[in-house]
């Protein structure tokens, strides 16, 4: 029974998250997967720990959105996440679920807790950092580039990026048996990965140009007709990013955990 309700719980604020635009449909099947995973492998204590991910990144991308929209030219998405933006953020949180469900193991805490802090410190730093009244700086070529510029970094997100990672690994030590030296690691943790995925978007990701007003762009199409590729590797868009920054701050965590 308790578990019914549970799994029926995860599919109420999957279906909810959709009504409200926070998800698109494919998001929310991917969500509600996502949390049935963490459920099984961690159980309550696991979901508290996603909502924590998943509400304050969800209440971050509806603040300010109508400033937000006018810079949406720019980036590949909306606000709504799909299947891809949610497996990209808590891909690897999933695959530590399973992970915990098949093995029990502490080892799964660590993955679970590190690609949650990376992915919130990064979500933190984009939804926040747009909102800076000084544009960023490109990791790149060292200049300043339009507010939005994967690859690039400003203070405000910078400092949400560290704020972000920090809440996750400050819940995950409330709720699992941490201790003070894994938590600080969880927490330098998600603001590595958070970096990586600054210096992935600056040097790898693809990034294209429109044939007819000349705009660099994440999108694949613009102004209704498919965008020139500049720089990066075609396939690696912003998603793929975001999982490889989850996925490697998590990797560092089980090598951190081997060692030590
Ligand atoms: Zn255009």
């Amino acid at each position: 029974m308790d578990q019914v309700f549970i799994i029926g719980f995860i599919a109420v604020v999957a279906s909810v998250s959709a009504y409200f635009q926070l998800l698109k449909p494919s998001g929310a099947i991917a969500a509600f997967l996502t949390g049935v995973f963490i459920w099984a492998g961690f159980g309550i204590k696991g979901l508290i720990l996603l909502g924590v991910f998943f509400l304050t990144s969800s209440l971050l991308s509806k603040y300010k959105s109508h400033r937000k929209q006018q810079l949406s030219e720019l980036h590949q998405k909306g606000a709504a996440r799909d299947w891809a933006q949610v497996a990209a953020n808590g891909g690897t949180a999933a695959l530590a679920g399973i992970g915990n469900f098949l093995l029990p193991d502490p080892i799964w805490t660590i993955v679970l807790a590190s690609s949650l802090a990376s992915a919130n410190g990064d979500t933190w730093a984009s939804e926040l950092g747009v909102l800076s009244k000084v544009q960023p700086l490109s990791v790149k070529s060292f200049k300043r580039v339009p507010t939005g510029t994967s690859g690039a970094i400003s203070a405000v997100g910078t400092a949400a990026a560290a704020v972000g990672s920090l809440l996750i690994a400050l819940t995950a030590a409330s709720l699992f048996p941490l201790g003070p030296g894994w938590t600080g690691i969880i927490f330098l943790l998600g603001v590595v990965g958070t970096m990586i995925d600054t210096f992935l978007g600056a040097y790898l990701q693809a990034e294209f140009a429109c044939v007819t007003c000349n705009r660099l762009t994440e999108k694949t199409i613009h102004c209704s007709l498919p965008t020139r590729h500049v720089s990066g590797i075609v396939k690696l868009d912003n998603d793929a990013v975001n999982f490889l920054s989850c996925f490697t701050a998590a990797l560092a965590g089980i090598v951190l955990y081997i060692i030590f």
